[in-house]
C-alpha cells in the first residue's frame, strides 16, 4: 500500500484543500441532482429547455475559469478568490432556494430568479475552482513535485466524497414524494438550501484553517497577494510570461467575433454555446501565433488540442446523468433498489460512490504499469476513457429497446452505467489534467489549461444540445393519454392532431410553440389550466384529468394552429436523423464516443511521437 503510506506524507494543507473542495463539490453536485428536475416541475418549462439551461450553465462554470485564474494572478491571489468564490456560491444556492419557495406565487420573479442565481454560481465556480486546484500544485516545492500525481488523486477523492454527499443528501430533502405517491414540487427548496449550508461550511473552514496550515514548509502563506509575492516563489525560468503582440490579440478579437457568429447563424448554436465554442478555439489559435514556440512545443501543444477536441464527446456523454439520465431514472426506471425506492435525483450517486472506490486502485494499476514498462501513453488511456463509455451506453440502449412507452428499466443497469463511465472518467480526466500539466510550455500553463478546461466547458454545451434530443418518455405518453391523446400515433403521423389536442401537447409541455406571439396569447391559459389541475389534485387525491373541463384558446385560434401547425408536436432531429425512441436516443452516444474512440486510437502512435519523450 505505497499510496497510504505516501499519504501520510502529505502536507496538512492538502486536508484543508481536500475539505474545502468537499464542501463545494457537495454544493455543486448536490444542486445537479435536483436542477433539472426543479426548472421542468416547479418552474414548469419543457426538458428540452431544461437540458439546455443545464448545458449552457455548466458550460458557464468551465469557461469563467479563465478569468477567475486571471483574476487571481494578477489582483487577488488565489486565498481570496477561494473565499469570493465561495460565497458567491452559497448566495446562488440562496437564491435558488428563494426561486423554490416562490414558484407557485409568482412564477416569472421564479424563472428571473433562476437565471440570477444559476449566473452568480457560474461567477463563483470561476474563482473558486481554478485556484484551489492550483494550490494544491503550490504546496509541494520543486524536490517534491514527484508527489503530485497522489495529491492530486487524493483531491479527486475529496471531490468526490462530495459529490457523494451532495448526490445523497440534496435529494434526501429535496426530491420528495407525497403521500400519493406524485412528486412534491415544493421540496426542492431544501436540496438547494443544503447546498447553500455546505458551501457556507466549506468557505467558513477554508477561511478559519487556511493560516495555519496551507503555508510553505518555511511558515509562508501559499495563495496570498500577488503582490506580496517575491521572486524566490517561482521556479527558474518561470517569469518568463507569455507576451501576444498587439497584432495577434486583435486578430484574436475578430477571430472570437466571427467564429462565434458563425456558430451562432450558420450551426443554429444558442448564443452561450456559440460563446463557448469561439472562445475556446480563438485560445487555441492564440497561443499557437505565439512566434517564440520551438518546433517541439508546437508539436507538444498540438496534442494538448488534439486531446482536448477528443474529450468533449466523453463530457458531452457524461453529463447526461443531470439532464437525460435524470429523466429516464425518473420517469421510465424501477427505481427498487434492495427493497428501497430511490428517489430519482439520487442514482447520480453512484458515480460518487464509484470514484472513491476506484480511484486508488487506478492509480495503482498504472504504477505496475509503469513498473513493468507496460504504462501506454496518455492519449491511448483517454481513447480507452472514450471507448468506456461508449460501451457504457450500448448496454443501456439494448436494455431500453423493448421497453415500449410505459416499461420499466431496472436501475441495476444504470448503476452498471456508471461503474463503467466511472471506469471512463479514471482513464481520461485525471490523466487529461497531468498530461496538460506535463506538455504545456511553462509560460503557457494556465493559458494552455484554460484551453482544456474549455474543452470541458465545449462537451457539456454539446451534453445540452444532446439531451434537449431525449424523445418523449414514459410519463409524457400517459399524460397525453390522459387528456385523450395518442401520442404515439400523433409523432408517427399516423393520425392528424385538432389544433385543441396541439394546445394540450403544449400545455403539457410536450409539444413546441413556434410563434412568439402565439405564446404570449397562450401564457395565460396554460397558467390558469395549470393551476387549476394543482388545486383538483390538492383537494382530490383521484383527481381525473376531463379534458372538457380545460380553458382552451379560441376557436379562432385553435383552427389557425390547426392549419398554420404553430405547435409542433413531432420526435426530435439530431445532425437530420429523427430520433425516434430511447434505443436511438443512446445510440447517438454510442456513435459518437465510439467513433471519437477509434479515430483517437489510431492517432496515437503520431502523437506519442508529438510528445517527443514525454508519455
Ligand atoms: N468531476 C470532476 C470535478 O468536478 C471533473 C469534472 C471535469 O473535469 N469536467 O472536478
Amino acid at each position: 500500500m505505497s499510496e497510504v503510506t505516501a499519504s501520510q506524507k502529505h502536507p496538512k494543507g492538502l486536508w484543508v484543500l481536500f475539505g474545502t473542495e468537499m464542501w463545494e463539490r457537495f454544493n455543486f453536485y448536490g444542486m445537479r441532482t435536483l436542477l433539472t428536475l426543479f426548472i421542468v416541475n416547479s418552474l414548469m418549462m419543457s426538458k428540452e429547455d431544461s437540458s439546455l439551461i443545464y448545458g449552457g450553465f455548466l458550460g458557464l462554470c468551465y469557461l469563467t475559469p479563465m478569468l477567475g485564474g486571471f483574476i487571481a494572478d494578477r489582483f487577488l491571489g488565489n486565498r481570496y478568490c477561494i473565499m469570493l468564490g465561495g460565497l458567491l456560491m452559497a448566495i446562488g444556492q440562496m437564491l435558488l432556494f428563494f426561486s423554490a419557495s416562490i414558484f407557485s406565487s409568482n412564477l416569472d420573479l421564479a424563472k428571473t430568479l433562476l437565471y440570477v442565481a444559476l449566473g452568480i454560481i457560474i461567477l463563483g465556480n470561476g474563482f473558486f475552482k481554478p485556484n484551489i486546484s492550483s494550490m494544491v500544485g503550490s504546496l509541494y516545492p520543486k524536490e517534491e513535485k514527484s508527489k503530485l500525481d497522489t495529491a492530486f488523486t487524493i483531491f479527486y477523492m475529496g471531490i468526490n466524497v462530495g459529490a457523494f454527499l451532495g448526490q445523497f443528501i440534496c435529494p434526501m430533502v429535496g426530491d420528495v414524494v407525497n403521500a400519493d405517491g406524485t412528486r412534491d414540487i415544493f421540496a426542492f427548496k431544501w436540496g438547494f438550501l443544503a447546498a447553500s449550508i455546505a458551501m457556507m461550511i466549506g468557505t467558513i473552514t477554508f477561511y478559519l484553517l487556511k493560516d495555519k496550515y496551507v503555508i510553505t514548509p518555511e511558515g509562508k502563506p501559499i495563495g496570498g497577494l500577488p503582490k506580496n509575492n517575491d521572486a524566490s516563489d517561482f521556479e527558474e525560468g518561470e517569469a518568463t510570461s507569455a507576451k501576444f503582440s498587439t497584432k495577434s490579440i486583435g486578430i484574436a478579437v475578430v477571430a472570437f467575433v466571427v467564429l462565434t457568429v458563425v456558430f451562432n447563424q450558420l450551426f443554429g448554436q444558442n448564443w452561450i454555446y456559440s460563446i463557448i465554442y469561439g472562445s475556446g478555439l480563438t485560445l487555441a489559435g492564440l497561443i499557437l501565433s505565439d512566434t517564440s514556440l520551438t518546433k517541439i512545443e508546437r508539436d507538444r501543444i498540438l496534442v494538448i488540442y488534439i486531446v482536448s477536441f477528443f474529450v468533449i464527446f466523453f463530457w458531452a456523454a457524461f453529463e447526461q446523468a443531470g439532464s437525460s439520465l435524470t429523466f429516464i431514472a425518473d420517469n421510465q426506471t424501477d427505481r427498487n433498489f434492495f427493497g428501497w425506492n430511490m428517489p430519482p435525483s439520487m442514482v447520480q450517486i453512484f458515480n460518487g460512490i464509484f470514484v472513491v472506490a476506484f480511484a486508488v486502485p487506478f492509480s495503482m494499476l498504472w504504477d505496475k504499469l509503469r513498473a513493468a514498462g507496460k504504462e501506454p501513453t496518455s492519449p491511448f488511456k483517454q481513447a480507452v476513457g472514450l471507448l468506456l463509455i461508449a460501451v457504457s451506453y450500448f448496454i443501456i440502449a439494448h436494455n431500453v429497446k423493448d421497453l415500449g412507452n410505459s416499461g420499466l428499466l431496472a436501475v441495476k443497469w444504470l448503476v452498471l452505467l456508471y461503474l463503467i463511465q466511472t471506469f471512463g472518467e479514471l482513464c481520461l480526466s485525471p490523466i487529461g489534467l497531468s498530461l496538460v500539466g506535463k506538455l504545456a510550455p511553462k509560460r503557457f500553463a494556465s493559458l494552455l489549461f484554460g484551453v482544456f478546461f474549455l474543452s470541458n466547458a465545449s462537451g457539456y454545451a454539446l451534453a445540452g444540445t444532446l439531451g434537449s434530443i431525449l424523445p418523449a418518455t414514459g410519463e409524457q405518453f400517459t399524460r397525453a393519454e390522459e387528456a385523450g391523446i395518442d401520442l404515439q400515433a400523433v409523432l408517427d403521423k399516423t393520425v392528424e392532431p385538432t389544433g385543441k389536442d396541439l394546445f394540450l401537447l403544449a400545455q403539457f409541455n410536450i409539444a413546441k410553440i413556434k410563434n412568439e406571439s402565439l405564446e404570449k396569447e397562450l401564457k395565460p391559459i396554460i397558467e390558469q389550466n395549470n393551476k387549476m389541475i394543482e388545486t383538483s389534485k390538492k383537494e382530490n387525491e383521484n383527481f381525473k384529468l376531463d379534458r372538457e373541463k380545460l380553458t382552451f384558446p379560441s376557436v379562432d385560434t385553435l383552427t389557425k394552429i390547426e392549419s398554420e401547425k404553430t405547435i409542433v408536436a413531432a420526435n426530435p432531429v439530431f445532425a437530420g436523423f429523427e430520433i425516434h425512441n430511447l434505443f436511438e436516443f443512446f445510440m447517438v452516444f454510442v456513435i459518437l464516443c465510439g467513433v471519437a474512440s477509434v479515430i483517437l486510437f489510431m492517432l496515437t502512435p503520431t502523437l506519442k511521437k508529438m510528445m517527443h519523450g514525454i508519455k
